[in-house]
């Protein structure tokens, strides 16, 4: 039988610019995604999605990216550490001020077992949502023993006990260098850095390594910058080809050969309570999304073994 790439081709011709041929291949995309297996790390990958800019697609990378690799098979968990909550709001967790969240799991009042709920569009992602009330945490526990390791301790504990086993703990940061974002570095082994293709991108770059350089010295000194995703990609402009091919220059190992468009899927899905993933699934956005999170699936054994050889050096 014919696929519905080939239909879309044989209707609209194979002239490479039209918009015919950008469809099918879209939907061939589609197709060979739905039958590629995700490879599973051998042990579950903790990372912390963070950039100290505000709207550079952290939360929107974290919950298509949790989406994609739960949709590839593999049983995610997302934790919301922005009080913002949009990472709650866009996997459809309820979050209203009260309800269970990484608040009480942070002041120990709750354990992630007792917090974390289903993602309604996919029964392998689980989320730990966060309410506004979160944004009070940062003060109230600054007096605490141990206050960098909050998340980090309620996180080795939930592993440990969960009858289930997880493949990747994806936290999303709010965008500032507070306590939240260091108990979330302190949380995990490797860090996920959106960068949004614009100008400014690359001065702000420089500055977020010094600060996980310091995290690294002072505090969790396994933590491997260990992606790098460029986000809000417009192939029609110059400079965003510019800031990708830069990107590409400094961190040649680590940023990720998919780009995410900027689509208006991607920004409308949040407001239906949903990922891109599940909201228009065949979409560029989405499409997207899973090819990045299939490079990422792809990477678990490398970046394992460099974080394994990390490890042993310290010891
Ligand atoms: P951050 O978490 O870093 O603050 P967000 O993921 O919330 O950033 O993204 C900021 C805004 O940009 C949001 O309104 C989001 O919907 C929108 N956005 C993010 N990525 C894309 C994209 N690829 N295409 C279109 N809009 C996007
Ligand atoms: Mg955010």
């Amino acid at each position: 039988m014919e696929s519905a790439a080939e239909t879309i081709r044989r209707i609209f011709g194979g002239d490479a610019n039209s918009l015919g041929s950008e469809m099918a291949e879209l939907s061939a995309q589609y197709e060979a995604l739905n039958k590629t297996k995700f490879p599973k790390p051998a042990e579950t990958r903790f990372i912390a999605v963070a950039n100290q800019k505000g709207g550079v697609g952290k939360t929107t990378t974290t919950v298509n990216i949790s989406a994609a690799l739960a949709l590839g098979g593999a049983k995610v968990l997302v934790v919301d550490m922005d009080p913002q909550g949009n990472a709650s709001t866009a996997l459809g967790a309820k979050h209203n001020s009260g309800e269970p969240s990484t608040y009480d799991v942070l002041e120990g009042r709750k354990k992630i077992a007792e917090v974390k709920q289903q993602c309604p569009d996919f029964p392998k992602l689980d989320i730990v949502p966060a309410a506004i009330d979160l944004s009070g945490a940062e003060l109230e526990v600054a007096d605490m023993q141990d206050r960098n390791n909050l998340l980090k301790n309620a996180l080795q504990e939930f592993i440990k006990t969960s009858d289930e086993h997880y493949d990747y703990v994806i936290v999303d940061c709010p965008p500032s260098l507070g306590l939240l974002v260091i108990n979330a570095m302190c949380a995990v082994t490797e860090v996920l850095i959106p960068i949004q293709a614009e100008y400014y991108a690359l001065e702000g770059l420089g500055q977020l390594i010094n600060t996980i350089g310091l995290v690294q010295e002072h505090y969790n000194p396994i933590l491997l910058v260990s992606t790098m995703l460029v986000t809000m990609f417009d192939r029609r402009t110059l400079l965003s080809k510019e800031i990708f091919e830069k990107v590409k220059e400094h961190y040649p190992s680590i940023v990720l050969k998919t780009t995410i468009p900027r689509t208006v899927k991607i920004s409308e899905a949040p407001s239906f309570g949903k990922s891109a993933i599940a909201y228009d699934p065949k979409g560029m956005g989405a499409i997207a999304y899973r090819e990045a999170a299939l490079e990422i699936a792809r990477r678990s054994k490398s970046v394992l073994s460099a974080l394994s050889t990390k490890k042993q050096e310290r010891k």
